[in-house]
């Protein structure tokens, strides 16, 4: 690697995947140029197929109007079924353990109806170190309504003193610890702050050994990190389509249920009628009849609109694949990481871990001295990105759209702002 922009250039010219740059709307500066979009974890980009999935259903529902439900290119009453086989291949399930519905944080709720039953031995919830907050509104909450003291049942990771990651051996010794009290553990795949990635398959392992139930927050893995939620075994798992999953603001959410659990009717769960099975959905009948699968946890019918916007993004994943995906944003974090270096004195320093293995796009970049000037300075010179409180600058090169070339760029007026400083 070197620094130069010929070399960035030659990597994009090389790059199997830069001809999906063109399959996105870019957004443009004021005057009129390609923004440098790094900002992918926060909402994807918009594909440019995606009007036409929309305007399929509009037409649907204009031309065939209740019948749509049943009949034309893509009857509503089954559309989620297709969603839930690309998802699937995402995040390494079966088809059968996936459903789309809902948004995120209402899911993680409905899940914790499932799969949080504090008893008098476990009651604890364990969950990452600065966790989103929705997580951890979502996980208090969860406490309260359960009549529990959130003080005494909620665990935070907690790194070593003065670092900002936890490491993978502190997760083990606090389950080896509390895991007898803990009936719940919670973490986000992907910590949102750092850029973190955590080994799912390990905590599943010394979380079930101890007979703990496991799931996962993947809000920034899905569709960034390869995932092999069947083979890795948690219990359910939930994400949001808007961040690396390109489906638009505030849609559908992702849901993880391991085939273990769907013909388990005892688990307690909050019911609607789109969870009873298919066969018998619409018999009208008194008694909830639950699909035996991940659809099984439905409550109310699909909004059509949303679930067009996944479809569409979904044709791109289908068509290039998380093994290719990855690869290509392996290099493209390791070239950003390699400028940064090159240039950054002692304002600013990365915390996200320096192992490919341990992170997906995202670098975070804290900031010595805590104001917002720098960032202010990178989104006036046409870079989109975003500020987490109090002092990380989020950097996300996402494979899908962004080349190597605006990874030079981005560390060139890097450089000229931290010159500033
Ligand atoms: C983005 C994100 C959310 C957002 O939740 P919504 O319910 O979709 O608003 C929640 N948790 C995590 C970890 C996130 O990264």
């Amino acid at each position: 690697m070197n620094n130069t922009l010929a070399f960035a250039q030659e990597r994009d010219y090389n790059d199997t995947l830069s001809v999906y740059r063109d399959r996105f709307h870019i957004p443009k500066d004021s005057k009129g140029r390609d923004v440098i979009y790094m900002c992918g974890n926060s909402l994807g980009l918009m594909p440019k197929n995606t009007s036409a999935h929309i305007s399929q259903v509009l037409d649907a529902w204009q031309n065939l109007a209740v019948e749509g439900h049943f009949s034309g290119t893509n009857p509503w009453i089954t559309y989620h079924e297709s969603l839930a086989v690309s998802m699937s291949q995402i995040v390494g399930a079966r088809p059968n353990e996936i459903v789309i519905m809902n948004t995120l944080t209402v899911n993680i709720h409905l899940l914790m109806v499932s799969f949080y039953k504090p008893d008098h031995k476990r009651n604890k919830i364990l969950f990452d170190y600065n966790p989103f907050p929705s997580d951890r509104y979502a996980i208090e909450s969860q406490i309260k309504f359960h009549g529990l003291d959130p003080a005494e049942a909620m665990i935070e990771l907690m790194p070593e003193p003065g670092a900002n990651l936890v490491s993978q051996d502190t997760i083990d010794e606090t389950i080896e610890m509390y895991g007898d009290q803990i009936a719940l553990i919670l973490i986000g795949g992907i910590n949102y702050y750092s850029g973190q990635l955590y080994d799912l398959k390990r905590i599943t392992k010394a979380g079930h050994k101890k007979g703990c139930i496991v799931g996962f927050d993947l809000a920034h893995a899905a569709g960034n990190v390869t995932l092999n939620l069947h083979d890795d075994g948690p219990d359910f798992a939930a994400w949001c389509t808007y961040k690396y999953l390109n489906c638009g603001p505030g849609n559908l959410s992702g849901v993880f249920i391991h085939e273990r659990h769907h013909t388990n009717i005892e688990l307690p769960r909050f019911a609607g009628w789109y969870g009873n099975d298919l066969k018998t959905r619409f018999m009208m009948g008194p008694k909830f009849d639950p699909a035996l699968s991940a659809d099984g946890w439905q409550v109310s019918n699909q909004p059509v609109f949303g679930m067009a916007a996944i479809r569409a993004s979904l044709d791109l994943f289908d068509e290039v694949g998380i093994p290719a995906l990855r690869r290509k944003s392996e290099m493209l974090t390791s070239y950003l990481e390699y400028l940064i270096l090159n240039i950054a004195g002692h304002q600013l320093r990365i915390i996200t871990p320096s192992e490919g293995q341990w992170r997906g796009c995202q670098l975070s970049l804290q900031m010595v001295q805590p104001d917002k000037s720098l960032f202010t300075y990178l989104m006036d010179h046409g870079v989109i990105l975003d500020w987490r409180e109090p002092d990380v600058i989020r950097v996300a090169p996402t494979p899908f759209y962004n080349t190597f070339e605006d990874v030079w760029h981005f560390h060139r007026i890097l450089k000229d702002g931290l010159d500033l400083l």
